[in-house]
């Protein structure tokens, strides 16, 4: 059921008692909880099984907040939100007094950004407030891109969970350090780089080591419970068939190239041609893989550009390394 005005007014009032509200954005559901509030804050990371050291992403209602939360808001951070919010841009600042520290996980910046989801929006107008919200999963994998995913993934531990159906971009938001004398890409995300770059008119820098610390940097995040591995497009049929053959169940991304091409498998699952409609149903696609039961999944990575950059992102993160077993 789509959440009505009155759910919305309530998981306002829910987390202005300290409460942790599930809650729809373009990107993927947050897990929202009061920003300033530090208890509450603690608890996003006990549900998600978080590291506290992990930042989380400060929601708010408008741009017209933003002087509120952050300490120092540059000018490049006015153009990129003047045209990118609401949307699935966040960017890092200076932290303002009014955030919690448990929420910047310690660090003297802050992650804010404008969400692009009628409900999203109302929740923030309604609560008035900043809402701290990762995403509404267990800390290590599959991001959910409906009400479903997160009641099943998390139950109990949420207070509210607002429906505000499927994610339309589907993968997370870009995040775009401006303390430094260079807007920084840290992730990519549901506005690409091109994008970022003809309005600003100029390269953004691309750290492969960040300053600070981004979770969806370590190793093995965004990860289903197959195992996950990347090969050339032309190679994933073989590959599948050779994981097949060694007695793998074997769940096959099947690239556009390889579109109509007889493969045995366990599972498959074609993937669009358009990058835009591939994110929005990626993290969907690596959940069904793991319902049927799946142990292996063979796909390829589509190319570094556009949203391929951030569907590239997220596959190779769900193919690192895991915790020893
Ligand atoms: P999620 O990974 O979906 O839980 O969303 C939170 C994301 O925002 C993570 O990738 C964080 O690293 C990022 N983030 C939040 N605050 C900061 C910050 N101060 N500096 C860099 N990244 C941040
Ligand atoms: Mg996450």
């Amino acid at each position: 059921m789509p959440a009505t005005s009155e759910d919305i007014a309530e998981a306002a009032r829910v987390l202005g008692r300290g409460g942790l509200v599930a809650f729809p954005t373009e990107t993927v559901y947050g897990l929202g909880a009061d920003a300033a509030d530090a208890a509450a804050v603690a608890r996003v990371f006990q549900v998600k099984g978080r590291p506290a050291s992990h930042p989380l992403i400060v929601h708010l209602a408008g741009t017209d907040q933003l002087s509120d939360w952050a300490g120092d808001v540059p000018d490049v951070a006015r153009r990129l939100a003047e045209r990118f919010w609401p949307g699935p841009l966040t960017l890092v600042l200076r932290r303002g007094s009014r955030v919690a520290l448990e929420a910047t996980g310690g660090l003297q910046t802050v992650a804010v950004r404008v969400p692009a989801h009628p409900v999203a929006l109302a929740l923030l107008a309604a609560f008035g407030g900043g809402v701290a919200a990762p995403s509404a999963n267990r800390f290590g994998s599959v991001s959910p891109t409906t009400a479903e995913h997160v009641r099943t993934e998390l139950g109990d531990g949420v207070d509210v969970v607002l429906d505000g159906g499927r994610c339309e971009v589907g993968v997370e938001s870009t995040i775009v350090d401006v303390t430094g004398d260079v807007p920084a890409v840290l992730r990519p995300g549901g506005v690409t780089r091109e994008d970022l770059e003809a309005h600003l008119g100029h390269a953004l820098a691309v750290p492969s080591t960040s300053r600070v610390r981004v979770p969806g940097q370590h190793p093995s995040h965004y990860a289903p419970r197959a195992r996950v591995v990347l090969v050339p497009a032309e190679d994933v049929i073989a590959e599948a068939e050779v994981a097949r053959q060694r007695g793998h169940r074997v769940g096959v991304l099947v690239p556009p190239s390889a579109a109509g091409v007889a493969v045995k498998a366990h599972a498959q699952i074609a993937v669009p041609a358009s990058t835009a409609a591939y994110a929005r149903g990626l993290y969907e696609y690596l959940r069904e893989f793991d319902r049927q039961g799946c142990d292996l999944i063979v796909a390829s990575t589509p190319a570094d550009e556009g949203l391929g950059l951030a569907i590239a992102n997220r596959l190779r993160r769900a193919a690192g390394p895991r915790p020893a077993e």
